[in-house]
Order: C-alpha cells, then sequence, then structure tokens
C-alpha cells in the first residue's frame, strides 16, 4: 500500500518538534488519501528514536542505523533515503526545511530523475494529489505546487508552519532495517562536532526570536537581549550585518544565508528589514520591530512597531514581560 514517508530528525536521543509537527500533518494527509504514515530515521544507536516514533500513530518505520550515520553526512544519508524511495515509492516524503534536509534531498532528487519541492508552508489535497503552497522570490509571494508525475514527491516544510496535531494514536510500528555500502570520499569526513555554547532553544525550532541587527555595536552588547530572550524562552537571532561585523557567530544568521525561521513571535531590534533578511523571517506569525527610523523598511512587514532607541526599548520590555509572566 501506497503510504506518506515521514524523514524523523533526532537529536540527544529525542525527535525534534519539527519532525512531530510533520508527522502530524503526514496523518492529516493520510487521512484525505486514505493511506498510512511510515517513517525513516538515520542515525547510530537510535532504538530509543525509533521507540518514540511507535507514539506516533506510524505503521511502519525503517531504520539505517550505523556508526557511519553517528553525524550527520550527506552520502550516508543520501544512500539511505534512496534506498528507502526507490524500494517504498511513497506517495510523498515529507522532511523539515533545514540545513540538513537542504543539503541531501536535492541530491536524492537528481540522482532518482524524481521532482522536488522545497520549504512549503502549507498543504492541501487537490484532485488526489498533495499540493504544497510554498513561499517565491524571497517571500515576495506564494504559489501553490504540485508534482503531475507518478513518481514519490519530494517535499521539505519549514516548521512551525502546521497546527499541533491531537489525533496521534500509538501503534506497534513494524520495523524495517535497512543498511547502506556507502564509499566515504575524503573530501567530506566529520573531524569534530562542536556543540552550541548558548543555552537558548534552536533557532529552526524556537516560537519566539529575538533578533538584533548591525546597530548593536558590539558582540557584548548581546548580554541586553540575552536577558530578555530567557525571560521569554526565547532563541536568539541576528542580521547578517550583524554577523559580518563579527558581534554573532553565523550560527545565528537569520535570512537568505542564514537560517530560515518562522516562530510565533520575531522580535527585529535595529534591523533595517533588508529583502535578503526578509527572507529568512518574513511567514513569522507576529512580527515586533523596534528601529530608530520610522522610514525602515521592517515597519512595512512588522505586526506592532515601536519607533525608538533599542537600547532603551529593550531593558523596558524585559522588566514588563518579567512582570506580566511572574502574574
Ligand atoms: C547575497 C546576499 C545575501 C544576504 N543574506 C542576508 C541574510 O541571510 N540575512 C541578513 O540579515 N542579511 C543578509 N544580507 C544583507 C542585507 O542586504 C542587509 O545588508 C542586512 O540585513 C542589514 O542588516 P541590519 O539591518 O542589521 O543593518 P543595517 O542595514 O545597517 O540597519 C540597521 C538598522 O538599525 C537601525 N538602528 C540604528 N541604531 C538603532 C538603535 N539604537 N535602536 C534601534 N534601531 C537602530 C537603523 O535605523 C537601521 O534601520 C545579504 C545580502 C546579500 C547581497
Amino acid at each position: 500500500m501506497k503510504n506518506i514517508l515521514v524523514f524523523i530528525e533526532h537529536k540527544q536521543a529525542k525527535i525534534k518538534s519539527t519532525s512531530v509537527e510533520l508527522l502530524g500533518q503526514a496523518h492529516r494527509l493520510a487521512k484525505e488519501l486514505s493511506t498510512d504514515v511510515h517513517a525513516l530515521v538515520v542515525g547510530h544507536q537510535v532504538d530509543e528514536i525509533v521507540e518514540q516514533v511507535s507514539a506516533f500513530g506510524v505503521k511502519k518505520v525503517f531504520v539505517c542505523d550505523q556508526e557511519n550515520a553517528a553525524t550527520y553526512h550527506p552520502s550516508v544519508y543520501a544512500d539511505a533515503i534512496t534506498d528507502v524511495l526507490q524500494n517504498e515509492t511513497p506517495i510523498a516524503l515529507l522532511a523539515t526545511a533545514g540545513s540538513s534536509m537542504k543539503d541531501v534531498l536535492p541530491k536524492v532528487t537528481a540522482r532518482l530523475d524524481w521532482v522536488m519541492i522545497s520549504e512549503g508552508i502549507d498543504t492541501a489535497v487537490q484532485d488526489g494529489r498533495i499540493a504544497v503552497k510554498r513561499p517565491m522570490y524571497s517571500g515576495k509571494c506564494t504559489a501553490w505546487a504540485q508534482i503531475n508525475t507518478d513518481t514519490p514527491a519530494i517535499f521539505t516544510f519549514r516548521p512551525n508552519v502546521f497546527e499541533a496535531y491531537t489525533g496521534f494514536v500509538a501503534a506497534n510500528a513494524e520495523k524495517v532495517a535497512i543498511s547502506v555500502s556507502t564509499s566515504l570520499s575524503e573530501q567530506w569526513k566529520c573531524v569534530e562536532r562542536i556543540a552550541p555554547t548558548s543555552d537558548k532553544p534552536d533557532l529552526v525550532e524556537a516560537s519566539v526570536i529575538v533578533a538584533v541587527g548591525r546597530s548593536i555595536k558590539s558582540a557584548e552588547n548581546f548580554a541586553m537581549v540575552d536577558q530578555l530572550a530567557s525571560v521569554l524562552e526565547a532563541g536568539v537571532g541576528a542580521s547578517r550585518a550583524a554577523v559580518d561585523a563579527g558581534y554573532a557567530p553565523h550560527s545565528m544568521q537569520i535570512g537568505q544565508t542564514g537560517k530560515v525561521v518562522n516562530p510565533k513571535l520575531y522580535f527585529a531590534f535595529g534591523i533595517s528589514g533588508a529583502i535578503q533578511h526578509l527572507a529568512g523571517m518574513r511567514t513569522s506569525k507576529v512580527i515586533v520591530a523596534v528601529n530608530t527610523d520610522k522610514e525602515a523598511p521592517i515597519f512595512q512587514y512588522a505586526d506592532y512597531g515601536i519607533v525608538g532607541d533599542m537600547f532603551e526599548v529593550v531593558p523596558m520590555l524585559t522588566e514588563s514581560c518579567k512582570k506580566l509572566l511572574a502574574e
């Protein structure tokens, strides 16, 4: 029977919330298409992940558990995904539009000569096929796209785009072990894995983000936004200008050449709103901008705007939020 396959991303022995979100949307689609939801887990020593997958109503879970998959490797991941897609031919593969899937899925798609739609923000079933809504031209417009071939569709979705699914019914998922004999190129190997030093939520998964621009003026001044982030349990992001100035690492950059985020609440402090920054955050549910320049382009996209100096506004916001949350 055809099915919808979800690629499961995991970290520190836990399924990422972005994958849980996709499992929920897969169930909604599967219901409309009268099919099942399957999952694919790649990694090393992933028994706990496989156990967790069963709680999400998955009928079958493909598991590629091998040492060279312990950290992300494009060739190993590409081989594992290709193997399952070729042998199982699901209706569609759903994956999160994060850095590893952006890297590996075009490779898989080209290898199979299939079609991929990336960065989806919504789905619908139209004429018995899955259609995906996606932003185009750096978010200037959106379009519904559909794959009209009989090969499985490969879709990636931005995080935080689907409502939480409450209908999961735990099932005893059938486990199917797969292994791939990838010949690892010396040109690409993981030499060291550096864990993020920040205790803040991962930007891609965060439901609240506070982001700052070049006008933060120094790395030390991030302490001010860190305090607000701690109160709001928010992720901390930066514009490219702030990153290029050396105030923040590239892992914090949001935008066309940084991370694409989609939180419920996005604070832009001293960020002008260049198109390349908007490309990474424009689909945030609520945008709050603070800028000294009332003509700054960010105000055209903000739901709430404060014309003011962030060095005055951020501490006031921090205090107000602290009080409100303590009530
Ligand atoms: C190919 C390409 C890719 C790019 N990719 C990205 C990307 O991924 N992400 C990204 O962000 N940019 C990206 N850029 C850069 C982008 O074009 C902008 O240069 C950048 O976003 C500007 O960052 P900024 O808003 O922090 O700085 P600025 O443009 O310098 O704006 C600073 C803003 O802060 C305001 N301000 C100053 N002082 C204060 C204060 N005390 N309080 C409040 N407001 C204040 C100013 O009024 C101004 O609006 C890219 C550019 C190119 C060409």
